[in-house]
């Protein structure tokens, strides 16, 4: 496979853009090589710019669940396109939009729009302290919630990736807010709640990881929570920006019966256009203005293209239940196609999978936390990356990620994605 192209336009990116790239995830940094330069892309293939065709397996890193380009969302924006594309004013369709996304996430009682999944945690938090009067937040050690300064202490994604979940720029005083504790370890948010008694305002988490590669929740862990916030008065928020839409019409709070007092969203929400909300119960965001004290804000906020796209997306999940259905069968057959040719090579590795969201991780210790997952032979993958992309198969560029099955993966293509998973363990074999 031939990426002259791809190097050609890594290397003028790098000149006027800060490693060539706009987000660091897009970057093949964990993986070696340069990033794959995209075209086009039409369901479930990616086209780059040397021509070359491959099967999408992140999809955008979530938001094309219904594969790309997908005819119904671009004809719900050529509709609206002629009408002006901001007003700067509300719209009817905000409002559709904020009905709509309470019908299918029950927990939201009310919802405010915004431009991205980073934006809907930033605020999710602020209206949290707001609400509460208190400072201090937890989160858990590999989950990421977006590049907000409070956030990025032990976080996961692209920060573990390239080796900074600490960021510099982030100050001393914000660190000092933020307390970390290991997933999945309830007894550590006890320990944590009870020296922290009374400060502490937000408990945050995925409530499926995907930014340390997929990790599910224990069980009874999400309960816990619930149970230790609801006695301590601490917000609970569920980040769902994920997992929203995509693990359940309701996301993984519906999946597993939890129900957060706040959520994020982002990804899916918007259809592929930039997208982001955050709702919960009334009495609390009934405390943003200009309703309450606790101010944020948006010029393109709502924007009238980017809902249109959104709306169109989730109308059609709300409609059709057997979406989920679907992709859940068509993951389930990836994972135990992979399972089968693990066990054929004779390779013993761990695979978590929840739903569509799978990962396969290159260390036989099973994967429940951060600690677990870095125990990963990250060479290996970088290695499985590239025998995957040289097959045709793009993957996430990096094992702190996980995968997103869209519809457009038919029972074929999940029969080519095996055959390249099969070859190009194969040839892993020489490097155990
Ligand atoms: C992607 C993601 C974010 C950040 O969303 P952006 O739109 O990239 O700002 C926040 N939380 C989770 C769980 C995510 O996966």
């Amino acid at each position: 496979m031939n990426h002259t192209a791809s190097q050609q336009l890594f290397q003028r990116a790098q000149k006027s853009i800060p490693g060539g790239v706009n987000s660091p995830v897009r970057a093949f940094k964990a993986v070696g090589g340069t990033p794959v330069f995209m075209k086009s892309a039409k369901g479930p293939y990616l086209f780059d710019e040397d021509g070359n065709q491959y099967i999408d397996f992140i999809n955008s890193w979530g938001p094309m669940i219904l594969g790309h380009a997908c005819d119904m969302v671009q004809d719900a924006i050529k509709e609206v396109l002629p009408d002006s594309f901001s007003y700067g004013a509300p719209t009817e369709r905000e409002i559709e939009m904020a009905e709509l996304i309470i019908r299918m996430v029950p927990s939201i009682e009310k919802v405010r729009m915004v431009n991205s999944g980073t934006e809907a945690t930033m605020s999710a938090i602020r209206v949290a302290r707001g609400y509460t009067g208190r400072d201090k937040i937890i989160k858990f050690e590999g989950c990421y919630h977006g590049h907000g300064d409070s956030f990025l202490i032990a976080a996961g994604s692209g920060a573990v990736t390239l080796g900074v979940p600490d960021s510099p720029g982030v100050t001393k005083g914000t660190a000092n807010d933020t307390i970390t504790v290991p997933y999945n370890n309830l007894d550590a948010v006890k320990q944590a709640v009870a020296v922290n008694e009374n400060q502490v305002a937000a408990l945050i988490l995925e409530p499926v990881v995907g930014n340390m590669g997929l990790v599910p929740p224990a069980d009874g862990f999400l309960a816990g929570l619930r149970e230790l916030c609801t006695s301590a008065g601490i917000v609970l928020i569920f980040d769902e920006v994920m997992t929203g839409f995509r693990l359940a019409r309701g996301g993984a709070q519906e999946l597993y019966g939890i129900t957060p007092d706040m959520t994020t969203l982002g990804k899916i929400i918007g259809g592929g256009l930039p997208v982001g909300a955050y709702g919960g119960k009334k009495e609390i965001m009934d405390s943003v203005a200009p309703a309450g004290p606790v101010y944020q804000a948006g010029t393109l906020s709502g924007n009238p293209i980017a809902m249109a796209a959104g709306l169109s997306m989730l109308k059609f999940l709300q409609g059709h239940d057997e979406v989920y259905a679907y992709l859940n069968n068509i993951s389930d057959k990836l994972v135990h196609g992979m399972r089968d040719n693990l066990r054929s090579v004779g390779m013993e590795y761990t695979i978590n999978h929840v739903g569509s969201m799978f990962s396969l991780f290159f260390t036989r210790k099973p994967v429940t936390d951060f600690e677990s997952a870095k125990k990963s032979n990250l060479e290996l993958f970088s290695k499985y990356f590239n025998g995957m992309l040289q097959r045709g198969i793009y993957l996430a560029p990096s094992q702190f990620e996980t995968l997103f099955i869209s519809t457009a993966i038919t029972d074929d293509l999940a029969d080519q994605y095996l055959e390249a998973n099969l070859a190009t363990l194969k040839d892993l074999r020489q490097y155990l």
